[in-house]
């Protein structure tokens, strides 16, 4: 075997979960234009972008609860249509909208969720609902609070220790205290060997326990990038006050710096990258305070969100 195809076959032993220019239409409506997807064994991967922009439905194709309409995927190396109750039973899937046989209680849905994967994960229950504060197992489900029907979900997706977490905006309806929970649950699997694919638009807890994120914006992947590298290129916000009256001028067209304003003595600008060439303009004048703060990804992805609309508005004039 040559080593371009071992590392061929290397690079796919790795892939867990992968996507190949899906397309999907409901009817005159394009919700997936070309999404080109690849999460690698062991990671957890944060899949974000606003309402509407098509990460249920990406996630609805990976189940095989939605064909796409073109396009490829491929989970645990076999086709979501193909894989069958065998796919499904290495997979925990946490759907962004739950329903629930609201008739039985959480005790006898778990149990049942057991019984479908080979009696696995019927251990756990008791000490995740426990986990959660999910005290009404022998209630009927319709009786019981969005947030504990969340913690029912939660409680399925992970009990059988899949190697696959699919999980749609996992932490709706939970408090903070239990979203945090969630968060450790999502390490605490990784570190078994688990890899996550988890979509969100709450930007911080994607921060917290991803490595990388796909921005998803209209159908389309806009970007793929490691979440260290997206802290870094979201820059930091600057502020200077000075002495004297300064001129805008000097700061504009600066290596590294953006959308640089001057009222009166103060400086307002985006830092890119290193500050020389900021400090040393900055230096010709008497520095009374400054401040630089790290955006959030939070901002980076409102960068992200906005700049296509702003500039389809411009196109428009
Ligand atoms: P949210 O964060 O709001 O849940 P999302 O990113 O998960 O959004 P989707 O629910 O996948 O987005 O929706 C993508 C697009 O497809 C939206 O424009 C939505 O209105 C549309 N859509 C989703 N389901 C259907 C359907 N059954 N029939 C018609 N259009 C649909």
């Amino acid at each position: 075997m040559s080593s371009k195809s071992v590392r061929h076959v290397q690079e796919h032993a790795d892939v867990v979960l992968r996507t190949e220019g899906i397309v999907k239409d409901y009817g005159a409506v394009r919700a997936l234009d070309g999404v080109d997807l690849e999460v690698h064994r062991g990671e957890v991967f944060g899949f974000v972008g606003p309402n509407g922009a098509g990460k249920t439905t990406a996630i609805r194709i990976l189940l095989d609860l939605l064909r796409p309409t073109a396009g490829k995927a491929e989970v645990l190396g076999l086709a979501p249509a193909e894989g069958g109750p065998e796919l499904r039973r290495r997979i925990g899937y946490l759907p962004g909208e739950l329903k629930l046989c609201k008739q039985a209680t959480a005790s006898q849905l778990l149990s049942y969720y057991a019984r479908l994967r080979n009696g696995r994960g019927g251990e756990l229950i008791k000490p995740l609902a426990r986990r959660f504060g999910l005290e009404e197992l022998d209630r009927p489900i319709r009786t019981l609070s969005e947030g504990n029907k969340q913690k029912i979900g939660i409680i399925q997706a992970f009990m059988h220790e899949p190697e696959l977490l699919v999980l749609d905006e996992p932490s709706g309806g939970l408090d903070p205290l239990l979203q945090r929970e969630l968060l450790d649950l999502v390490l605490e699997a990784q570190a078994a060997g688990a890899t996550v694919f988890m979509s969100s638009h709450v930007l911080s807890e994607v921060e917290a326990v991803a490595g990388r994120v796909a921005v998803i914006r209209q159908g389309r992947i806009v970007d793929t990038e490691d979440v260290r590298t997206l802290r870094h290129r979201a820059g930091q916000h600057v502020e200077m006050q000075f002495a004297e009256p300064v001129a805008v001028e000097e700061f504009r067209g600066l290596p590294g710096v953006e959308n640089a304003t001057v009222k009166d003595r103060a400086l307002t600008c985006l830092l890119y990258d290193e500050p020389d060439a900021l400090l040393k303009v900055a230096a010709r004048h008497h520095v009374v305070t400054w401040s630089a703060q790290l955006r959030t990804l939070e901002e980076l992805f409102l960068d992200y969100y906005r700049a296509p609309v702003e500039k389809e508005a411009a196109d428009a004039q």
